[in-house]
């Protein structure tokens, strides 16, 4: 940092959240006179500009520095540390704290961190005109006197009480001069004369972390802080190994008491102390108050214990069926138009292999996705409804007991819910709706379970195995696929959060907003945004994955005296239906018979292919669960999309191109396959449910995580799957 500052000159900080209006105002206060560059060791960016204060004689130049946006000054991200390091190394003269005061709770956080560390600090109550469109108030003389801090009401967007901030900046940096005057919480019985010790040894030790409050030391290796524990062990390893004697001391004695680390006591504590300030200093508009009791007249019934559960399932109900209802129809003019697109690129163009890449490649596989476009809209509009009302905080808030059993967390349900907890969702949105939990792990543990439920593409290769093998029970199979699916997902979300992704649960915060009325451009806006989000997948991951799995399924083809041998088989036959025709015979026999030649050689053909090889390949592990190679093949495609199990299994099954709408003829087909028993169907069927999500969720899951889990999900999903089929094949084998 020192480069970027300019020695003579006084330097202020820009600290605050993330879009607490930061950059507005360091536009504001700098106008052009700024320049870009990089925080050394990180690569976070930074911000330089300088601003006049005072005016005439007195007006002095000073630099101003953006630092990162962050929520808290603990080392966990670059910009966090790059933040910190900031304040430490360059020690500004001061630094102004931009605050959204529409949220004024969670931006003291940041600020009272900084306090802590005896920064000079002004307070910029940024965002005012918000505060005042809510009809809220903050008493900003008593913030000034809580804190100690000057505390200036600003609107960054149009430019109000910039110049007074600056001031009082600048007022406060000369006045102090460069000396810190941390601000000092009590933490509570435990641990305030552990650190009155601690501030203690090391003042005596002289400075282990450069020029910081000995005090703010301490609290750093409580929070048990990595890189001001290294500075310390490295500055003066004796003193430090006593500072950490002190530390496990007092942890070992408050996990025994009161089943907590220092570092969440301290968290604690100095929530507490800000929710003490936030409550004397803001006050709501009486209107609130009238509202905040309609909605607890509501939630007593809504949330009641037995009337609750029973609307909520309702609800979900009524979601389910006003999407499906209101979707089949704009989602069958999608479909159409899609179909209309093949046939005519289908007939448009010249038999062969480019044909065959646009109509089954492209066209096919993008359009098997946009075809879900209108009913994700409808779900996400309904979904987006309830959200915005406050009603999805409620759902979460009854199902918390029941998901806290399995280490998961009552907004949990959103999720399942879309990604097909009723059967018929999609695991896309629902991996996207896990966004809403607040936990990364509980998010994680529920993004990776997700995928279990029963989405709409599961759905046809359910019900054409059901009606092969279970004939008049379809129903009753639907109803057991989607429990089985819920309590997979429970089970492994257990199973999970008690190895890979272990970490505490969070408190479920009874935090019940009041309802509200969703707005209608509210509604629309939120709809988009998911629906846009995925749309543009059909066109870049979905395209390239369709082309691939078309590749996959036609080269290398058919050797050159197979083909030659199918041309020889086709011609002979053609030959026949022409000598009968020219002597008036009926022919449809002979045609029929040419058919079957030309399944015959698409049969070879797909057995011929690098997937129909790998389908092969693989049926010297998947006999275990009864699946021959046509069943590897349409498993294998459903890690593209799971859409193509059942289009695939017709191919393979020789049926060429089968409508998975009407599934009857494979269904048949396969019931009639020796080599695929009932036992088989049932191991499936299991598979199915369990295995790797398709390859847009996974996309989506690295998206929301990492690389790393999308593919943990891949491997550990289909592992468990196939377990499950193997031992599903195995023991109703030997009932039947
Ligand atoms: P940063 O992330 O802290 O840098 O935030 P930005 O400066 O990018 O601002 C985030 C959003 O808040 C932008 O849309 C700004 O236009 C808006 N914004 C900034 N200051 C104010 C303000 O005082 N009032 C209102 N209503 N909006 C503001
Ligand atoms: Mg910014």
């Amino acid at each position: 940092m020192e480069t970027l500052v300019q020695e003579h000159s006084m330097t202020i900080g820009l600290s605050g959240n993330p879009n607490c209006g930061k950059t507005t105002m360091f536009n504001a206060l700098t106008g052009s006179h700024q320049h870009v560059g990089n925080w050394p060791g990180v690569t976070v960016v930074t911000k330089m500009g300088h601003a006049r204060v005072g005016s005439g004689a007195t007006s002095q130049e000073v630099d101003i520095v953006d630092l990162p946006g962050t929520y808290s000054l603990t080392a966990y991200s670059e910009e966090e540390k790059a933040a910190r390091n900031f304040l430490i190394n360059t020690r500004p003269a001061a630094v102004i704290d931009v605050m959204n005061a529409d949220a004024l709770e969670r931006n003291l956080y940041l600020a009272v961190q900084i306090l802590e560390l005896g920064v000079p600090l002004v307070l910029a109550l940024n965002m005012m005109d918000e505060v005042r469109k809510h009809g809220k108030d903050i008493d900003t003389a008593l913030l000034t006197k809580l804190t100690g801090c000057p505390a200036i009401e600003t609107v960054a967007r149009s430019g109000k009480g910039k110049q007074e901030l600056l001031d009082a900046a600048f007022l406060l940096a000369k006045d102090r001069n460069g000396r810190w005057d941390p601000l000092v919480i009590s933490y509570g019985p435990d641990l305030d004369p552990v650190l009155a010790e601690m501030e203690a040894i090391i003042t005596k030790a002289g400075e282990l972390v450069g020029q910081v409050p000995p005090r703010w030391v301490g609290i750093k290796i409580l929070e048990g802080d990595e890189s001001i524990i290294n500075r310390c062990r490295e500055a003066n390893p004796e003193v430090a190994a006593r500072l950490e004697a002190l530390v496990a001391k007092v942890s070992e004695h408050l996990g025994r008491t009161l089943r907590a680390s220092p570092d969440a006591i301290i968290a604690d504590y100095r929530y507490g102390y800000i929710t003490g300030i936030a409550r004397q200093v803001v006050r709501y508009p009486k209107v609130d108050a009238e509202r905040i009791r309609l909605s607890d007249r509501m939630d007593q019934v809504l949330t009641h214990q037995l009337a609750g559960p029973l609307v909520m399932a309702l609800v979900i109900y009524l979601v389910y069926i006003l999407t499906f209802k209101a979707g089949a129809l704009p989602m069958e003019m999608v479909q159409d138009a899609f179909a209309w697109l093949g046939k005519t690129a289908e007939a448009a163009m010249p038999d062969g292999l480019l044909r065959s890449l646009v109509v089954s490649g492209v066209i096919a596989g993008v359009g098997g996705v946009l075809g879900f476009v209108p009913l994700i809209m409808i779900m996400f509009f309904l979904i987006s409804a309830l959200e915005d009302s406050g009603y999805v905080a409620r759902m979460a808030y009854m199902l918390d007991r029941v998901f806290r059993i399995f280490g998961l967390h009552g907004t949990s349900v959103l999720p399942f819910i879309v990604a097909g907890g009723i059967a018929g969702g999609c695991a896309v949105p629902g991996v996207m709706a896990t966004r809403a939990l607040r936990s990364p792990k509980e998010k994680l543990a529920t993004l990776l379970v997700t995928p279990f439920m029963t989405c709409g593409a599961k759905v046809p290769v359910f019900l054409m195995l059901a009606a092969a093998f279970f004939p008049g029970s379809e129903a009753g199979v639907m109803s057991l696929v989607t429990l089985t699916a819920w309590v997979a997902a429970l089970l492994v979300a257990k199973l999970l959060r008690s190895t890979v992704v272990k970490g505490e649960s969070t408190p479920f915060v009874m935090e019940l907003p009041p309802y509200r009325m969703p707005t209608l451009s509210g509604l629309c806006i939120h709809t988009w945004e998911r629906s846009w989000d995925y749309m543009r997948k059909a066109g870049t991951t979905i395209l390239a994955i369709s082309v691939l799995l078309w590749a996959a399924m036609t080269f290398p083809g058919l050797p050159a005296d197979r083909a030659t041998a199918f041309d020889a088989r086709e011609a002979a036959v053609q030959e026949q239906i022409d000598a009968a025709k020219a002597q008036g015979q009926e022919a449809s026999a002979l045609e029929e018979a040419l058919k079957q030649v030309g399944a015959d050689r698409s049969e070879e053909a797909l057995k011929a292919s690098a997937a129909g090889r790998a389908g092969v390949a693989l049926e010297s592990v998947s006999h275990l669960a009864g699946f021959n190679w046509r069943v590897n093949i349409a498993l294998v495609g459903g890690l593209a999309a799971k859409e193509v199990i059942v289009s695939t299994l017709g191919t393979a099954y020789s049926l060429g191109e089968i409508d998975t709408e009407d599934a009857e003829p494979l269904s048949r087909l396969m019931a009639a396959d020796p080599s695929f028993p009932r036992s088989a169907a049932l191991a499936l069927i299991i598979f199915v449910i369990l295995y790797a999500p398709c390859s847009v969720t996974i996309v989506t899951m690295a998206r929301e995580s990492s690389w790393k889990w999308a593919v943990f999900a891949m491997t550990f999903n289909t592992s468990l799957a196939f377990v499950a089929a193997v031992a599903v094949f195995q023991t109703a084998r030997l009932f039947s």
